[in-house]
């Protein structure tokens, strides 16, 4: 189970209990979720299924000189694949790293396949979700299910990962953002790559690690680092854009790929989550609906009912991270962020 928060909140608990009423007590009415339209076609990655070096949807490439190994994964949620167009399209035009190794990961080829435009948020998982099972505990116990079965043989990859960039996108609106961890080289990272220029230093879910809070990145004083990138909504095409300049600048500032000539990129901010809202019951809604990455300026506005409780902002200036619209009992409904200050300043670097 994942920590909440840094405790380092500048205000009250968000939530403010109530008394349950005679309206809580009852059957939540079901809501069904919006109609979702799917802008971009979901890409044919029939080519990269058998991977290269041996493990299914893998792809090494090779430089002779040395370097970092750099590792992007797209597809740890089925569902998303705004990021495994990005990598589709890199080995179609026969992209070659000119120093060190890259790899390429496509996760969850079986939930991918599963897609359907008319039920497109169906296909996330086949069993559970896989971006919460990467803590060695879970990993190397008894336990089996497709998405652990398929962590377990991508497992030597992600083990001998200098860098690694985990390809996202979001169900709701959102800003663009990159979720750099609780460590502090994945915010480093997340500062190198500085585009979208939205950096959220977070704990976590609840439910259990994501792939950028396994050990090897996430280690006191480890060398390794690793960050989230949450590139806009899933069948977005813009999200399309936004993943190639991430996964660009990730490549071209960790020495993959030669600097260009674009202008550099205006100072990304930095946040830094403090709370984490869960659903406690299947009444959980928002008072409107909010956006990821909007802030709300006052201290004690109202988001959301929780049954008999109120969410509240903690504190002036509170960022929403990706809040879920329609959060079942236990999920993670939003994260809200304060200013953080930039790693690089903080460091005197
Ligand atoms: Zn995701």
């Amino acid at each position: 189970m994942m920590s909440c928060g840094s405790g380092a909140r500048p205000g009250p608990s968000p939530r403010m209990r109530g008394r349950p009423t005679f309206q809580d007590v009852l059957p939540a009415p079901t809501q069904p979720l919006p109609r979702f339209s799917v802008e971009i076609p979901p890409p044919d990655l029939s080519r990269w299924r058998g991977g290269n070096c041996g493990i299914p949807g893998v792809i090494h490439l090779e430089a002779t000189r040395p370097g970092p190994h750099v590792v992007l994964t797209a597809l740890i949620h089925g569902n998303e694949y705004a990021g495994a167009t990005v990598l589709d399209t890199l080995l179609r035009d026969d992209l070659r790293p000119t120093h060190g190794r890259l790899s390429l990961i496509f996760a969850n080829l079986d939930a991918f396949a599963r897609f359907d435009a008319a039920n497109p948020v169906a296909s996330r998982f086949i069993d559970e979700d896989m971006n919460r099972l990467w803590c060695r505990r879970t990993l190397n116990g008894p336990r089996q299910s497709a998405e652990l079965d398929r962590a377990r043989v991508l497992l030597p990859v992600i083990e001998s990962a200098d860098i690694l960039m985990d390809l996202h996108s979001m169900l709701w609106p959102g800003a663009p953002l990159i979720l750099a961890g609780g460590a502090e080289s994945g915010r480093r990272l997340s500062a190198m790559v500085g585009d979208p220029p939205l950096i959220v230093s977070d704990h976590g879910h609840r439910a259990g690690p994501r792939l950028i809070d396994f050990e090897r990145f996430s280690a006191p004083g480890g060398q390794a680092a690793a960050c989230l990138l949450e590139a806009g909504s899933h069948w977005d095409s813009g999200t399309v854009t936004a993943t190639q300049q991430a996964v660009h600048a990730l490549l071209r500032h960790s020495g993959l790929r030669p600097p260009d000539r674009s202008p550099p990129a205006a100072a990304p901010r930095h946040m830094m989550v403090t709370d984490i809202v869960t659903a406690h019951t299947p009444r959980f809604r928002f008072v409107k609906p909010f956006r990821g990455g909007q802030v709300v300026p006052r201290r004690g506005t109202l988001l959301a009912q929780d049954g008999p409780d109120e969410i509240r902002t903690p504190y002036d200036d509170c960022m929403l991270v990706m809040p879920n619209l329609r959060p079942g009992r236990g999920q993670t409904a939003v994260r809200l962020a304060t200013s953080a200050p930039d790693p690089a300043i903080r460091n005197g670097a």
